[in-house]
């Protein structure tokens, strides 16, 4: 489980889904299938019963609060492409313009290359700075080093990680961003540190 109050361990699978319901309709599905297994919605991230994801839908994009679809998280999780990779290698990314097979490669990928960096203002660099000396213990799988937020993400890099001080948005999932960039908001240094490392958990399983 990933996050502090995700609770104990849980099974992860995929399935591929032959269907003429749009993915809002779709989605509408899952939840109610959730509510068959009597899952509470309490907390986001909780302990839950069964959830159930819309990873793809086709090559369709969709991006409202209440549908995102790719799922903004499914191409850094390994507890996703692990499972996918088994029933639908060939399915692609319409954003990333990769299949769920070369997306799960990328992961696999030792040292895997992240880079950091905050947004460009110059009062955010010291954050940085500080985030990093507190990031501890993220291993030998993972290469961490910072950037410059003028440049591209270099072609060797696995994700670019965007740190900002801020107010997390009330809309739960993030929209799906331009190319393989994973925004962290948080409220001070311990609570960006927390979500680095949720995210280390969610890359490496
Ligand atoms: P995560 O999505 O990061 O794995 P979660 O599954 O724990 O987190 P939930 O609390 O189950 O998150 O769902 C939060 C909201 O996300 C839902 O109310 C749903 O409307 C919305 N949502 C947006 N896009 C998707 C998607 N592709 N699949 C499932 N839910 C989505
Ligand atoms: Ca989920
Ligand atoms: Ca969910």
């Amino acid at each position: 489980p990933v996050g502090a109050e995700a609770g104990t361990e849980f099974l992860n699978a995929a399935a591929v889904l032959q269907t003429e319901h749009h993915p809002a309709e779709l989605l509408k599905t899952l939840h109610e299938i959730e509510a068959l297994f009597h899952r509470v919605r309490t907390l986001h991230w909780g302990p839950r019963t069964l959830d159930l994801d819309l990873i793809l839908h086709g090559e369709s994009e969709a991006s409202s609060p209440r549908l995102v679809v790719p799922h903004p998280a499914m191409w850094y999780r390994r507890f996703v492409l692990e499972p996918a990779v088994e029933v639908a290698p060939q399915m692609v990314h319409p954003i990333l313009n990769e299949s769920v097979a070369q997306l799960y490669a990328r992961l696999m990928c030792r040292p895997l290359r992240l880079e950091i960096c905050s947004t460009h203002h110059n009062e955010e660099s010291g954050l940085l700075y500080e985030v990093l000396s507190h990031v501890r213990d993220f291993g030998d799988a993972i290469e961490l080093s910072p950037a410059d937020p003028e440049s591209s993400i270099a072609t060797n890099s696995f994700a670019r990680i965007i740190v900002r001080q801020g107010t997390k948005p009330k809309t739960l999932q993030p929209f799906n961003r331009k190319g393989r960039e994973i925004e962290v908001v948080g409220e001070s240094v311990p609570d960006i540190v927390s979500q680095l490392e949720d995210l280390r958990m969610a890359m490496l399983g």
